[in-house]
This record gives C-alpha cells, structure tokens and sequence, in this order.
C-alpha cells in the first residue's frame, strides 16, 4: 500500500473531522505521557498521569480553538467535531477522554448551555484558558435517574444576595462526581428555593477549592477512590454545610432571582423549565454512548494483534476500522500464498477447518457419555469420570471447572 491510498483510507474511515482527528494522532503519538500504560502505577500516580495527559491535550492550540468555539452563540457542527475528538482521545486513554468530558463536556457543557453570555466569559473561558477546572454534581446518593427529586437545598438569603447550598440528608450527598478531588468549581444542580417555596431543581456554580487547594469553607469531598475501572478518574463525595455563594452564580439562562428575591425566568411552566434544562445537557450526555464506542473499539484493535505495549497505545495511532482492514488486506495476502511443505495455504487451513468441525461434531456423544459416567458416580471410582480426567491433562494456570459446569 502506498502513502496516498493509506492516508486516503484513514481519511474515509475518520470522517467529516478526519484532519482534527489527525491532529491529535499526531500530538498524543509524540507526547511522553501517552507513551506508558497506567496499570502498574498507585492509585495517585494513575489521577496524577491522567490530569497531566488533561492539561498537556487542554494546552494544543487547536484544542483551545475548538474550546472557545463552545462560548459562541451558534455553535455549527460543535457537537459532532467534539464527540470525533471525545472518541480519539478515548482511544488513546479512557480515563483522559472521560475526564476531559467531564470538564469540558459536562462541567462546561452546563455552563455554556444554562448561563448567560457573561456567566460564560466568567466560568467557562478560563477553562478553555486552564486557569482552573470544574465538575458536574448532579448526582446524588439516593438517586441519579431521578433529576426532579434532588435533595440538595440552594436557600436565597435576601440579606445578603447570597445562595445557601446544603447537603440536609445522606441521601443529598453528591455522589460519583468526576475531578472531585482535583477540580475548583462545581456546576451543582439544587432546588431552588425563595421564602420557603422551590422552583425546582438549577445549577449553581459552587467554589470546591481555590488554586492552591485550599477548600471553601462548608465543602467536604471525600475519595472514593477505587473503582471497578477508570481509577485515572478521582471520582468523589461532595457535602455541603451551609455554603453561601453570590447571586450571580445561578446559571440564569432558563431562570434567574432579582436583589430583592423575585423569580422570573423565560419558561414558564416549572416542568417546560425543567425539561428545557434537561434537553440543554443531553449532547453531553450523547457523548457517554461516544466513549462506549471507543471503548469497543479500542478492545478490538487490540485483542491478540499487538503485544502488551501496543495493546494500550495502538489505536493512538491507528483507528481500529484502519487497523481492522491492514489485518484484513495482509491475511488474505498470506492465505494467497503457500505453506513450507508446498501445499497452498488456503487448501491447508480448509483441510484442518474440516478436522475441527468433525471434532466438535463428536461432542454431544462425548458430553453425554461423561454425563452418563458421573450419574453412575464414575468420577471418581471409574477413573473415567470427567473430573479425574481433566485434572490429570490440565495444563498450569488453567482454572478448572467443577463437573457440574462442563455442560454450559
Ligand atoms: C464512573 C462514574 C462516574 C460518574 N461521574 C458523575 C459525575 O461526574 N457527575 C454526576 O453527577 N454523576 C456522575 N455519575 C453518576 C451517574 O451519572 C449515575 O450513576 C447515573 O445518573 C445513574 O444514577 P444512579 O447510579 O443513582 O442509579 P439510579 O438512579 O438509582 O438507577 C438505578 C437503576 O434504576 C433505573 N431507574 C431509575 N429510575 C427509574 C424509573 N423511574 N423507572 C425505571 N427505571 C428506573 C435506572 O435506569 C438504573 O438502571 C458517575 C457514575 C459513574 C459510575
């Protein structure tokens, strides 16, 4: 294959953003901190190597272009471009990519899509600039699908033009949230409530820490460190106590509190209005069944292809559809040719496909002659019973099955 067939090729595969795509191939390819695999690192290490892989993509100028594109009104074509992006990224470190979308996607997708032009510049441009990063706290311990029925209270407190966030139950604990233990802001999401009445559930950009770590004051998080996967990812527990925030950090898009505690917002029906906060953050959503295909993806460019260096940094260079067809073109290469003893490859595996299939063939009859032996308790009186057997041919390091499971 020549140079301009296979960049034609990756260019098909890769899409309408095949050049955006091609530029962080090529800036994750020569950067160090892709070049290892995260398994043997401690649980610190792990956070620590993912953020610095965050900031080293957040830094790429085109990176930063396509970020600040966010802060514009129209955005065309934004959302696919960020989920070809989400995907590339994933494919090179899950834990990279899902971090990435948790601050950019959906810490700034709250703020880009629920505040105001000026909240925007405020909030979201100094992420696009790393100034700071955020997190997404809509989660809660006693539920997640169930958005409505938040716990967690943002009393407004005329007095002093202030916002009270507090965690008044267990079951209000943000839970799960993503940069939790690295991140300065969070978009949290509370009922909203003026003289004792709520207008339901809005976000509220609340100060976790300042820039040196110091925490505001009423905020607890708390690590909950090991997870089943993506432990690059510091996922943790959010409470708060009390914690008093400006007016002005309600995102105001669909509803906003005067000095004087009067509600207004454009949408008038409480459920419309929440329904139309919902639908504002469901392409950040989108981007979760993005990351699962890049996920898949990478499994398969990497299962039996590549030894255990490539298996973690392959696809930052290929795409698994590009490496799929090279596997594909150089196996039927192969099987056009002829094996050592003359015979043509492709006679040769057909003759042994045939051998197999009259192996399996004969497995019922196997099967159940092993099954009949065990009813007679042949297992072990015999010395023909299946589990005699199988423990005498096991080879090391295979795990045996009791007899009871050999059917399945
Ligand atoms: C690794 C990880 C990272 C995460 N990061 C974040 C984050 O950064 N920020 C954040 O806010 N959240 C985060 N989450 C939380 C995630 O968004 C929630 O897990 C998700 O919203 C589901 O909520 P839940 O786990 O409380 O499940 P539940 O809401 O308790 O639901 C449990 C099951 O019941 C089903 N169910 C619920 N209600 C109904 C109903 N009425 N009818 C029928 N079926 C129903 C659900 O579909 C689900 O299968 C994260 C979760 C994980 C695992």
């Amino acid at each position: 294959m020549d140079q301009k067939q296979t960049s034609s090729l990756a260019r098909y595969l890769d899409g309408e953003f095949w050049e955006i795509k091609d530029a962080f191939r090529d800036a994750i390819s020569k950067c160090e901190l892709f070049q290892s695999s995260s398994y043997d690192l401690t649980l610190d290490q792990n956070r620590d190597l993912t953020a610095e892989r965050l900031y080293h993509i957040l830094r790429l100028p085109f990176m930063r272009e396509h970020l600040q594109n966010q802060l514009k009104e129209k955005q065309i074509g934004f959302i696919n471009k960020s989920f070809g992006i989400t995907e590339l990224i994933c494919s090179a470190d899950m834990a990279t990519g899902v971090k990435l979308g948790v601050v950019c996607g959906l810490y700034g997708g709250a703020v880009n899509n629920l505040g105001s032009p000026e909240q925007k510049m405020k909030w979201y441009l100094p992420v696009s600039e790393l100034q700071f990063t955020g997190m997404f706290a809509m989660t809660e311990r006693g539920h997640g699908s169930n958005v409505r029925g938040i716990i967690t209270e943002a009393r407004y407190d005329q007095s002093t033009q202030e916002f009270i966030i507090h965690t008044p139950s267990e079951d209000a604990q943000k839970m799960y949230i993503g940069n939790a233990l690295k991140g300065n802001y969070a978009a949290v999401f509370a009922q909203l409530i003026i003289n004792g009445e709520s207008q339901g559930p809005h976000c509220f950009i609340v100060p976790i820490r300042d820039l040196n770590g110091v925490m505001w004051p009423g905020v607890t998080t708390i690590d909950m460190k090991h997870k089943e996967g993506l432990n690059g990812v510091d996922n943790g527990i959010l409470i708060f106590n009390n914690v008093r925030i400006p007016r002005e950090n309600l995102l105001g898009k669909f509803g906003s509190v005067s000095a004087e505690g009067l509600y207004s917002s454009p949408v008038l029906s409480k459920s419309s209005r929440f329904n139309a906060m919902l639908a504002a953050l469901t392409p950040t959503r989108l981007g979760l069944t993005v990351q699962a295909m890049a996920a898949m993806k990478r499994t398969s460019s990497s299962e039996g292809y590549s030894g255990p260096r490539l298996r973690c940094c392959s696809s930052v260079f290929l795409t698994c559809g590009f490496l799929r067809v090279s596997v594909h073109v150089r196996l039927r290469g192969w099987l056009q040719g002829v094996s050592e003893d003359g015979i043509p490859r492709v006679k040769k595996i057909q003759k042994e496909r045939k051998c197999l299939l009259s192996i399996v063939a004969g497995f019922p009859f196997a099967k159940q002659l092993c099954t009949r032996t065990h009813i007679r308790g042949g297992t072990k009186s015999h010395g023909f019973g299946t589990k005699t057997r199988m423990s005498a041919q096991a080879p090391p390091g295979v795990i045996e099955k009791p007899h009871s499971q050999l059917s399945g």
